[in-house]
């Protein structure tokens, strides 16, 4: 990742808002502790900084791959950390035993790897169980056996159960419920340590928030939810994407703009570029209208969006210059609208971040 530069491209991290957010996943489900989930370089905000940023509250982190958990471990986090895939080959083990993580075993290998493991201390297990998501985790039916075969394990210590929802963000949805019946029923009435829920179920689904949550998006300040709901409205944006306008011009009617000309000015245009594109992550897919602010106010992307610039409106602002600050998303543009009119979602926005964008936490 790159240092400050002089072009005025930066994402700032909320660092009181992820707390803020942190905290009510705890207030939400005030019986379980919360592993925030910090995979990917927490969404784009910079893991070594928001885990150290929580790390006073947390209960634990989890993530997707023994890296992530060995750069949390080295940066000084000493609570639990999950590794939501478990590991991916073997020779892995080690490594979990002396960072002492905790995993996922989600497959008949990874099963074997940890029954023929010699590990020095204990290994922590939860089992992922496959209540309907059919992406990774054991059939309802086998989770008996698994539990029984890590039980009787000496180097095994502590057991758990994990499963994900594929529609929590649905609250409603009958899948829910199916789901949630699965995952009991594998249990067959067994007190197993559980975690089910993602974000949308922290703030919707009370019956499945259990010993342990993992909150991730929430964190970060969007709404886990489809449509709008009640429960994510205290919930404050943790990244602000701010650059600023590095041209200006004047455009007659009927002049095209940009890449294929895509955009044709319908009258007197005046048109600001500023330093930010698809090589940021600013998504390529955004169409004309898509909305931004500049020095604080409204407008639209207009034009389509280049690798390292895109173009704005600026008809009317005639006060406005080079380096007026312009918000790609943040507290006065939801990403959660830019990543629909982009079609997609705020986790791929963050998480899509480049390299060339320095994060400054504050
Ligand atoms: N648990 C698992 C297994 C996940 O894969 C994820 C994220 O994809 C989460 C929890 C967090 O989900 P969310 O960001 O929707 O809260």
């Amino acid at each position: 990742r790159m240092n400050a530069s002089s072009r005025p491209l930066h994402a700032r991290i909320h660092l009181d808002a992820i707390r803020h957010n942190y905290r009510i996943a705890k207030a939400s489900a005030p019986s379980s502790r919360a592993l925030a989930v910090v995979k990917a370089n927490a969404y784009g905000h910079g893991a070594i900084e928001v885990a150290r940023a929580l790390a006073p509250e947390a209960d634990g982190f989890a993530v997707a791959c023994l890296e992530e958990a060995l750069e949390l471990r080295e940066s000084g986090i000493r609570d639990r950390i999950l590794l939501l895939e478990g590991v991916f080959a073997p020779d892995e083990l080690a490594q979990v035993d002396a960072a002492e993580l905790t995993m996922v075993v989600h497959c008949r290998e990874q099963l074997d790897w940890v029954l023929a493991a010699r590990p020095e201390r204990p290994l922590r297990c939860w089992i992922k169980v496959d209540s309907g998501m059919h992406r990774v985790g054991f059939a309802p039916g086998d989770f008996g056996a698994i539990h029984a075969a890590l039980g009787a394990c000496a180097h095994v210590g502590e057991l758990g159960a994990i499963t994900h929802f594929a529609r929590a963000d649905e609250p409603g949805h009958p899948f829910i419920q199916r789901q949630l019946a699965d995952f009991d029923r594998a249990l067959g009435g067994k007190a197993v340590m559980s975690s089910l829920s993602n974000s949308a179920a922290v703030l919707s689904l009370p019956r499945a928030h259990r010993d342990w949550t993992r909150p991730g998006i929430m964190l970060y300040g969007i709404s886990p939810f489809v449509a709008s709901h009640p429960a994510a409205a205290e919930l404050r944006p943790a990244m602000t994407l701010e650059s600023a306008i590095i041209a200006v011009r004047d455009l007659a009617p009927g002049e095209p703009l940009g890449y294929g000309g895509r955009f044709v000015c319908d009258r007197p245009t005046r048109v600001g570029v500023a330093a930010v594109g698809y090589a940021d992550g600013y998504p390529r897919h955004a169409p004309d209208g898509t909305p931004l602010a500049v020095a604080g106010r409204p407008t639209r992307l207009i034009g389509r969006v280049s690798m390292d610039m895109i173009m704005l409106d600026l008809t009317g602002m005639e006060d406005v210059g080079l380096g007026a600050p312009v918000q790609l998303w943040g507290d006065r543009v939801p990403a959660a609208e830019v990543a629909q009119a982009a079609g997609t979602i705020a986790y791929e926005l963050f998480t899509g971040i480049g390299r060339r964008v320095p994060l400054i936490h504050e």
